[in-house]
């Protein structure tokens, strides 16, 4: 996860380790650096450039040029300063709703279906919940199947109605169907698009003013980089979600999107998804990610 960016942070602030004094252009120097890192794994430019120069403030302020060891006291700043642009504290679910509701959102192929179901398996290892998975992606009958598919894996219920083509209906229905049967969370998947387009965001729009959900999540795969943080961003602003799902962080991604998302849609990164596996699937900790990409 993140190895380029990795190495080539550790290469910029490893020329500050192991210095007895410092200068101010040295610290410059790191900084440009620690940009061109942040820029070639993808975080957006304005970002990247406020990050180096609080950065810089920071070490500045925290007198890093009379430091013993300045390496350490830079990679130290640049670990806070990571922590808090990915939202420094975890933030969890709100699972107070009589059953809670939690609407999945996002384009397709973003893992939402794959998600759904690792979080319902995640919720129902907690003994005290007893999910229930709602289809409502009316246009792909295969998506439907593959959340039963995902449902029988896991063992939890999926709720269906393959001759309905209204999704709130549907998920209206499904909420209903949790609480005559005792689920007291319903996880809603919803359709996607290849891109974002106007009635995608119409539907999921009326979807979410017509169930209330507790939770409104935003799935998005964070192999899309740049791409990741605007759909973030319209999504966002149709919807004002709760938090964001970032999925694939096995894969090869380059750690813009999960560097960027918070500072441009100010919501957390709630969960990660590391696998095609139900069982790959972790709480997104800030300063945890900031250790690993720290090394
Ligand atoms: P949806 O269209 O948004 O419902 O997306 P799907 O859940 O069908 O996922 C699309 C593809 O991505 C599938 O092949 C999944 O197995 C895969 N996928 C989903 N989440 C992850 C993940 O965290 N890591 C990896 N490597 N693959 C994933």
């Amino acid at each position: 996860m993140f190895d380029n960016l990795s190495e080539k942070l550790d290469k910029a602030l490893h020329v500050l380790k192991g210095r007895g004094q410092i200068t101010e252009i040295n610290v410059a120097e790191t900084m440009k650096e620690v940009r061109r890192a942040l820029l070639d794994a993808d975080v957006n430019f304005k970002i990247a450039k406020e990050f180096t120069n609080t950065v810089k403030e920071k070490a500045l302020g925290q007198n890093v040029l009379t430091n013993l060891q300045p390496g350490q006291l830079m990679v130290k700043i640049v670990k806070d300063e990571l922590t808090t642009l990915m939202g420094g504290d975890a933030e969890e679910l709100n699972l107070t709703g009589s059953p809670s509701v939690i609407l999945m959102s996002g384009l397709q192929g973003s893992g939402k279906t794959t998600f759904s179901g690792k979080l319902a398996n995640y919720l129902k290892n907690k003994k005290t919940k007893k999910p229930l998975l709602v289809a409502c992606d009316v246009y792909r009958p295969a998506a439907i199947d593959q959340l039963h598919v995902v449902g029988e894996q896991i063992g939890v219920e999926v709720f269906s109605d393959r001759d309905n083509n209204d999704p709130i209906a549907i998920a209206k229905a499904g909420v209903k169907h949790a609480k005559e049967n005792g689920c007291n969370v319903v996880i809603i998947d919803t359709a996607g698009r290849l891109a974002v387009d106007e009635a995608m965001m119409d539907e999921i729009s009326n979807i979410h003013k017509a169930i209330n959900p507790q939770e409104t999540l935003f799935v998005v795969d964070s192999m899309t980089g740049q791409d990741a943080v605007n759909t973030a961003k319209a999504f966002n602003d149709i919807l004002n979600f709760d938090g964001v799902i970032l999925t694939k962080l096995d894969g090869d991604t380059r750690g813009g999107a999960a560097i960027s998302i918070k500072s441009v849609v100010d919501k957390p990164i709630k969960f990660i998804g590391t696998g095609e596996k139900m069982e790959a699937i972790d709480v997104f900790y800030p300063s945890r990610m900031a250790d690993r990409i720290l090394g």
